[in-house]
């Protein structure tokens, strides 16, 4: 390869400020974890190091690496979860960072974000890291993250159906506004439990029945309008399991509450707001439940069903993310076929070096620069900063092979060409799929 074209294309990859289209951050006012007083109250930004080793990434890991230590003495899932937040830390700290050297993709990415803060990352305990969080302030410490992870806007994922976030947003929605943060609107309950969320939504004072009947419809529609309304959100989002099916003909009265409910009310809201659809597909909920957030697992899902949605709505973006490496290459032809689907971000379980590398290389052989490669899904702040380093480096090392295949080809490709591709692929592609602009803070 052309010696010159990597290092161009990284230069222009690190300079390019990023919009983080999917987080589980949030804005500090809706209340953040404080590291003096670990896993106190219902914190929905969480920070510092006891939140970051607490992440689920590592329950599972931590459950792996205990039993094959001491196959006798496994580890517990009850009473795992029944210990305290710092000592499920300090447990997963030792097992996999002490006794052995980090190598897993989430370990790697931990000693990442403790040398970008400036800590050593060789301490046999978390005393340390415990002070230096302690005596960080917020507000500056987000600023810092920022900086570090190149990101300039991070998208939010607000869910009102979540009663912590709920009472937040009914109580003053104007101060919850921070220029640093965006809100979207997500309203998955609302297909994918129908019958509960029914319930709640009746609890609530709408007028709904279970079988859709009467004035359910249009009084879900009102929900959803109401919190647009309220949340002035970026995109809609809606998460669905691989197995779900879009058919308003099908026999199964589920399937076609599920089709009634998603055409009529969320891409008919998305419709009329102006509004993109972002679908994120894959996630099998549950199949260990004793493991709690870490015993979700994966499934491909069956890509005709997006391909009957987005042919059925030409005039609505649908920003489409799915969990499973099976499911790329023919969300890859399906974004040929639909110029309104847009493909984004590698996450979960994609979220690795190798499957990074992989799927944004078919992304760039067929659909050129247009879709958004990547999105963090931290749930913790500080994993923006290994996340987004990470995917810097992968992305731009796919961009330049692709570039140095042109240049044998024939083609002359410049600097400002290259500056605009990486500014397309970090912020302007989504930019344009949400028809919204994010001046620089
Ligand atoms: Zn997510």
């Amino acid at each position: 390869m052309d010696s010159t074209i990597r290092q161009r294309v990284q230069t222009a990859a690190d300079a390019a400020a990023v919009i983080d289209m999917h987080t589980h951050l949030y804005a500090p006012a809706f209340g953040a974890s404080d590291p003096r007083m670990q896993g106190a109250g219902t914190p929905l930004l969480l920070w510092g190091i006891d939140e970051l080793l607490g992440y689920h990434y590592f329950v599972d890991e931590v459950f792996r690496a205990a039993r094959l230590r001491s196959p006798n003495d496994a580890l517990d899932p009850r009473s795992f979860w029944t210990m305290s937040l710092r000592d499920r830390a300090d447990l997963i700290w030792r097992e996999l960072f002490v006794e052995r050297p980090p190598v897993s993709e989430a370990c790697v990415g931990l000693i990442d974000i403790l040398v970008s803060l400036g800590l050593d990352p060789d301490e046999r305990d978390l005393s340390r890291y415990r002070k230096w969080f302690s005596e960080r302030d917020l507000e500056a410490h987000i600023d810092e993250v920022m900086h570090l992870a190149g990101v300039r806007r991070i998208v939010m994922t607000n869910e009102p159906f979540a009663q912590v976030e709920r009472a937040k947003w009914l109580a003053d929605p104007r101060a919850l506004r921070d220029s640093r943060f965006a809100p979207v609107l997500r309203i998955d309950p609302i297909v994918e439990q129908w019958p509960e969320a029914c319930r709640t939504l009746a609890g609530w004072g709408y007028e709904v029945q279970p079988d859709l009947s009467g004035q359910t419809v249009s009084e879900v529609r009102r929900f959803i309008d109401e919190w647009i309304e309220r949340t002035d959100p970026v995109y809609l989002a809606c998460s669905l399991s691989p197995g779900f099916r879009h058919d308003s003909e099908s026999e199964d009265p589920a399937v076609r509450s599920f089709t009634s409910l998603f055409d009529t009310c969320l891409v008919g809201a998305a419709r009329d707001h102006g509004l993109a659809l972002a679908l994120m597909i894959g996630a099998r909920r549950s199949v260990h439940p004793e493991m709690g957030l870490a015993g979700d697992s994966l499934g491909p899902t069956d890509n005709a069903q997006l391909e009957s949605i987005a042919h059925a709505h030409p005039d609505v973006t649908f920003l489409i993310t799915l969990l499973s490496r099976e499911n790329q290459h023919e969300l890859c032809v399906t974004a040929r076929k639909f110029a309104n689907v847009v493909p984004f971000g590698c996450w979960w379980y994609l979220n690795t070096t190798s499957q990074i590398t992989e799927i944004t290389r078919m992304r760039l052989e067929l659909l050129g620069t247009d879709f958004v490669p990547q999105h963090s899904d931290a749930r913790v702040l500080e994993q923006l900063i290994y996340k987004w380093r990470q995917s810097r480096r992968i992305i731009a090392a796919c961009v330049a092979e692709r570039y140095d295949a042109s240049q044998t080809a024939g083609a002359r490709i410049d600097d400002r060409a290259i500056d605009r591709d990486m500014q397309r692929l970090f912020s302007a592609n989504f930019e344009a799929a949400v028809n919204r602009a994010f001046p620089a803070n």
